[in-house]
């Protein structure tokens, strides 16, 4: 960018190389996508220069008629998507989304059940290292060892025993449809708010692709540049009776200005969402992850819980090649595939070497690649994993992803 490169020639040059590198490496991190040209413009505007504590029409600055019609659009567009009474668009992020409903649910020390971080929950559902675990009593419900999906018997069972004032379902690692029906009963059961963070699968949801929570959630959060494509940020839903409480707890409880920028770029993408072609592309990447997935196990690979039903995949590694998922992110990485290793439930491994890797389609899937496509990724990502100290082999692999990219390009000569 030559704007840039006039005042800061090293962050142009950085920036330079990272766009080289989005286009050049397939990106298979299950969190990432690459957000839309329009969506990037609107956050790189002037609207950066403006402060708007408070809402559309009761702002504590002048001066906000144009931030709130922005704002008013990012409501009224993530209402619709998503069917919700209430909608907070203010949360900078998935993290503070998430802060700001246990600030309005719960007083500290209360009990909150929430899905394992070594089973494929999130950091902010309790763990002892995050805020929520430090000042929540958080109990933790996990997978079935044999199904490895969610046991919901557990949850019950740890619903009755601990009583908590809210359980919290979502997840970063989980392959699976959650069953939100089967949540709300547990919930109910022990008189317990549900809130879910459906901050991975939000695109999905919004494609009806994966059950929706908001029904039968009183919360839920969501970040929007996972699969939903937009900026980096958060949302809040809820039930319109706790809109007031939400909102206080987004602003001035966990927050002070807003970012108008961000929130207008959220309105860009929601804006997206709505259209037939977002859709269809949501159904694209479920298609993806299921050629992906049956790909990698026609080649002896184990999946957690035998595969997928959503957009992304645990592989487990270690059993099916003998390595750690450090050393395969690590492989992959050298050949021009980015993946993120991951723990698997019941790893022996701690996480900083873990057992698998997480592999996603949100993002390859935007470049416009296909079945045929996730049935070579296979392949390459086998030629790898199958051959760890063949450098020769690993290079020809990078030279055939850097082929594989060019012919889907992500911004250079391409029409959004
Ligand atoms: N919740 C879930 C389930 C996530 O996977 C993530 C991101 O990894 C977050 C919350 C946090 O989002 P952010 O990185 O925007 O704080």
């Amino acid at each position: 960018d030559p704007v840039i490169a006039a005042v800061d020639p090293e962050v142009a040059d950085a920036i330079r190389e990272e766009l080289r590198r989005q286009e050049e490496h397939l990106e298979l991190i299950a969190s990432e996508n690459y957000a839309s040209p329009a969506v990037m413009r609107a956050q790189g505007s002037v609207l950066t220069n403006k402060y708007a504590e408070g809402l559309p029409g009761r702002r504590y600055y002048g001066g906000c008629e144009f931030v709130d019609v922005v704002e008013r659009l990012a409501i009224e567009r993530a209402r619709q998507l998503f069917g919700a009474e209430h909608v907070n668009v203010q949360p900078h992020s998935g993290a503070q989304a998430n802060a700001a409903v246990y600030f309005a649910a719960l007083e500290p020390g209360d009990t909150v059940l929430g899905m394992d971080l070594a089973h494929g929950g999130h950091l902010t559902h309790g763990s002892p290292v995050n805020v929520s675990g430090a000042w929540f009593r958080f109990v933790h419900y996990g997978v079935r060892p044999d199904t490895e999906q969610i046991d919901y018997d557990q949850v019950a069972e740890l619903a009755r025993q601990h009583r908590p004032r809210l359980i919290v379902a979502g997840a970063s690692a989980y392959p699976r449809v959650i069953d939100f029906v089967a949540l709300r009963q547990i919930a109910d059961d022990v008189g317990a708010a549900l809130m879910v963070d459906m901050a991975h699968i939000a695109g999905l949801v919004a494609a009806g692709v994966h059950p929706s929570p908001i029904p039968h959630a009183e919360y839920v959060t969501t970040t929007t540049h996972k699969t939903l494509r937009g900026p980096r940020g958060g949302l809040i839903f809820c039930r319109g009776a706790l809109g007031k409480a939400v909102d206080r707890a987004v602003f001035p409880g966990m927050q002070g200005g807003p970012l108008m920028h961000v929130i207008a770029a959220k309105a860009v993408a929601l804006k997206e969402a709505l259209s037939p072609e977002w859709r269809a592309y949501q159904r694209q990447v479920v298609a993806n992850a299921q050629a992906l997935a049956d790909a990698l196990m026609e080649r002896g690979y184990r999946l957690v819980s035998g595969g997928t039903d959503n957009h992304l995949m645990l592989v487990d590694v270690q059993r099916s090649r003998g390595l750690t998922g450090k050393q395969a992110e690590q492989t992959l990485d050298a050949a021009g595939i980015t993946v993120n290793k991951n723990a698997i439930p019941f790893d022996p491994h701690p996480p900083t070497v873990a057992s698998g890797i997480r592999i996603g389609t949100p993002a390859v899937t935007t470049r416009g690649m296909g079945p045929n496509e996730m049935g070579l990724i296979a392949t390459l990502i086998d030629e790898v994993l199958s051959h760890p100290h063949d450098e020769a082999r690993r290079e020809r692999v990078r030279g055939e992803v850097r082929a594989l990219c060019r012919s889907f390009p992500v911004y250079a000569g391409r029409a959004w």
